[in-house]
C-alpha cells in the first residue's frame, strides 16, 4: 500500500491553511496512508499581517470546517463587502475628495442582455456612479448595514463578503483546527537542506530539534525567507516592480476613538501621492498601513503621511516596516518541493490577493496530488496555473493605477505605456469601444471576472463610447425601470439588514 508524507515547512497563514485543507481532503485523521506534518519556528514567527481577505475565503474555511461564528469571534473578524477607493481618480484638491466602491457583489443584470451599456449611455453629468446603479451593495455598505442578517447560516447571506480579520489570531485557529483534524506539528528551527546528489530533489531537511526530516513532498511556507524553493533549489524569482512600483508597507493598529463607533464593512483604500493606505476596521481595533515605493517615498515622508491620515495617532502606537518585492516564482512547484503563500510570491496588499493565492495553491495541491509515481508529476500544470493567475493579478493591479489622473511623479509614471503590460493595454484599447466581457478572461486562472474590471474602470471614470451606435441598444426604457428597482431593493436593504457593528457584537456575544 502505497504511502505519502507531506512537510510542510512554515507555520503561518500559508501554512496551516493549506495543512488544513490538505488534512480535510485527504481525510489524514482516518487516513493512515497520508501524512501531513507542519514544522514552523516560534522563534523566527509569522509575518502577522494581510486583514484583508477575497470572498472565495468563505468556501475555504467552510470547507476545511471551521465554524464561522467561532472564527469571528476568535479572530476580531468584520465582514467585508468591498473596497472603497478613496481619491483615485485625481488628485485631491483643497476641500475635494471623491470615491468609488468596488463591490463583492456581481451587477444586476437584465433577462437576456446587460445593463451595462445603458449605464454607459446615460448623461455622464446626472448618472449615479456605476457601482451604485448596477448593485444594492453600494448603499448597503454605506448605511453601515451587514450583508446579511443575524439569522442567516454560517457563511450564507444575501449578499457576497469576506472577512476582515487578525492576521495573527488567524494562523492560531487554523492550527488549532488542522491538528485537531490529524496534521502533525513540530516546533522547531529547520536549520539546513540536504539535496539528493542524482536528482537535485530535496533528500531531508535538518532540524534543531528534531533531526533529519523526510517527506514524499515538501511544501515551502517559510514566508520571504522562501527556505526551500529559493534557498535549497534557488528557483528564480520573477520580479514585476517595473509594473507595481509598491514596495514598502507602514503599518500600525489603532483603537477606536469611541466604543460603539460605527464599524465600517468594508476596506478604505485612500490614494496618497506614492502609494496608498489600507484602513481596515477589526470588532476592536482598526489595522492602518501605508504602502508605498522607495523609490518615489522616502521612509520619513510614509510616516508623516500616516501620521496625517491617522490625525497623528499612528505617533502614540509603535508601528512596523514591511519590505517587499512585487513578484513570484516562475516555478513554484520544482521536483519535490512546492512553495506557498509568501515564498511563492507577493504582489502588493491592494485587493487582498495574497491568501486568496494561498487558497488556490492549496486546493490545485490536493486535486493534483501524486498518490503514487514521481512527486513532481503535477509541476508542470500547477505552475502554470499559479504563474497564468499571478499574471492576471497582475494586470488587474495595475488598472487601478493606471487609469488615474494624478498629478505627482508616482501616478505619472504608472500611466507610462512601458509599465503597463501589453495585454492590458490592449484591452484597454478595446474597451473605450465597449465593455469588458466574460470573453475577455479565461475564467478557471482569473481571481477577478470582468465585472471586476467594470466596477474599477468606471469608478475610475474611463470612458466606454458607445454613443455611435446607441441605435443598437433598444432597451432604454426597460433598463431605467431595472436601475429604478435596484434602487429600491438597496433602500429595503439598507432598511431591513442589521447594523454591522450591531451583528458582530451579537456574534461575539455568542447569541
Ligand atoms: P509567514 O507568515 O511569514 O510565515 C512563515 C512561517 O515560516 C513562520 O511560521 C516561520 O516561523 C516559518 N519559518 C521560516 N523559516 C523557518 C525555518 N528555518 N524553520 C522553521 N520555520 C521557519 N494578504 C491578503 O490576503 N490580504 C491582505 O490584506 C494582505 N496584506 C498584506 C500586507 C503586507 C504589507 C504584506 C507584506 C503582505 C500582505 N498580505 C496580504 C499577504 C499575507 O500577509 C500572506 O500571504 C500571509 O500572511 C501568508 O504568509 P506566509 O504564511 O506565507 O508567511
Amino acid at each position: 500500500m502505497a504511502e505519502r508524507s507531506i512537510l510542510v515547512v512554515g507555520g503561518g497563514t500559508a501554512g496551516w491553511l493549506t495543512a488544513a485543507y490538505l488534512a480535510r481532503f485527504f481525510d489524514v485523521a482516518r487516513n493512515p496512508r497520508i501524512r501531513v506534518t507542519v514544522l514552523e519556528s516560534p522563534e523566527i514567527g509569522i509575518i502577522g499581517v494581510g486583514e484583508g481577505t477575497f470572498p472565495t475565503i468563505r468556501n475555504t474555511l467552510r470547507y476545511i470546517g471551521i465554524d464561522e461564528s467561532q472564527f469571528v469571534r476568535t479572530t476580531s473578524a468584520t465582514f467585508k463587502q468591498g473596497i472603497r477607493f478613496d481619491n483615485w481618480v485625481q488628485t485631491p484638491a483643497a476641500g475635494r475628495e471623491e470615491h468609488f466602491l468596488h463591490p463583492f457583489e456581481a451587477p444586476f443584470h437584465a433577462e437576456g442582455y446587460s445593463l451595462v451599456s445603458y449605464w454607459l449611455l446615460q448623461d455622464e453629468r446626472t448618472r449615479v456612479p456605476f457601482a451604485e446603479a448596477m448593485s444594492i451593495q453600494n448603499r448597503v455598505a454605506e448605511a453601515g448595514r451587514a450583508p446579511k442578517g443575524a439569522d442567516e447560516g454560517d457563511f450564507a447571506g444575501p449578499l457576497n463578503y469576506a472577512y476582515h480579520f487578525d492576521a495573527a489570531r488567524v494562523a492560531e485557529v487554523l492550527s488549532d483546527h488542522a491538528r485537531a483534524s490529524g496534521v502533525h506539528h513540530l516546533q522547531g528551527l529547520m536549520t539546513g537542506v540536504e539535496l539528493d546528489p542524482e536528482t537535485g530533489a530535496i533528500d531531508h531537511v535538518v532540524t534543531r530539534e528534531h533531526g533529519n526530516l523526510k517527506a514524499d513532498l515538501y511544501v515551502d511556507c517559510s514566508g520571504f525567507r522562501a527556505e526551500l524553493i529559493d534557498g535549497a533549489l534557488g528557483v528564480p524569482f520573477k520580479e514585476v516592480g517595473d509594473v507595481l512600483f509598491t514596495d514598502r508597507a507602514l503599518a500600525c493598529k489603532l483603537p477606536y476613538d469611541q466604543e460603539g463607533s460605527p464599524l465600517r464593512s468594508y476596506t478604505v483604500a485612500s490614494a496618497h501621492e506614492a502609494g496608498w493606505i489600507w484602513d481596515i476596521g477589526l470588532s476592536g481595533a482598526h489595522g492602518v498601513g501605508c504602502v508605498y515605493s522607495s523609490a518615489h517615498m522616502s521612509d520619513d515622508a510614509a510616516a508623516r503621511t500616516l501620521e496625517r491620515y491617522t490625525g497623528g495617532r499612528s505617533l502614540e502606537v509603535s508601528s512596523r516596516q514591511i519590505p517587499f518585492r512585487a513578484g513570484y516564482r516562475t516555478r513554484p512547484w520544482e521536483k519535490n518541493c512546492v512553495a506557498v503563500g509568501l515564498a511563492g510570491g507577493f504582489l502588493e496588499p491592494l485587493e487582498s490577493t495574497g491568501v486568496v493565492m494561498i487558497e488556490a495553491a492549496a486546493a490545485m495541491i490536493a486535486e493534483l496530488f501524486p498518490h503514487y509515481g514521481p512527486a513532481d508529476g503535477p509541476a508542470r500544470r500547477f505552475n502554470e496555473l499559479m504563474v497564468a493567475r499571478y499574471e492576471s493579478i497582475i494586470k488587474f493591479l495595475k488598472l487601478h493605477y493606471c487609469l488615474s489622473q494624478r498629478v505627482e511623479p508616482f501616478w505619472r509614471d504608472n500611466t507610462a505605456a512601458s509599465s503597463i503590460p501589453d495585454q492590458l493595454r490592449d484591452l484597454l484599447e478595446q474597451w473605450s469601444y465597449r465593455p469588458p466581457s466574460r470573453f475577455d478572461f479565461v475564467l478557471d486562472h482569473e481571481s477577478f471576472a470582468f465585472f471586476n474590471y467594470q466596477y474599477i474602470l468606471y469608478g475610475m471614470g474611463f470612458r466606454t463610447d458607445l454613443s455611435p451606435v446607441r441605435d443598437e441598444f433598444p432597451h432604454t426604457d426597460e433598463a431605467e425601470k431595472i436601475f429604478e428597482r435596484i434602487r429600491h431593493f438597496g433602500d429595503l436593504a439598507a432598511r431591513d439588514l442589521p447594523s454591522h457593528r450591531a451583528l458582530i457584537e451579537r456574534i461575539q456575544a455568542g447569541e
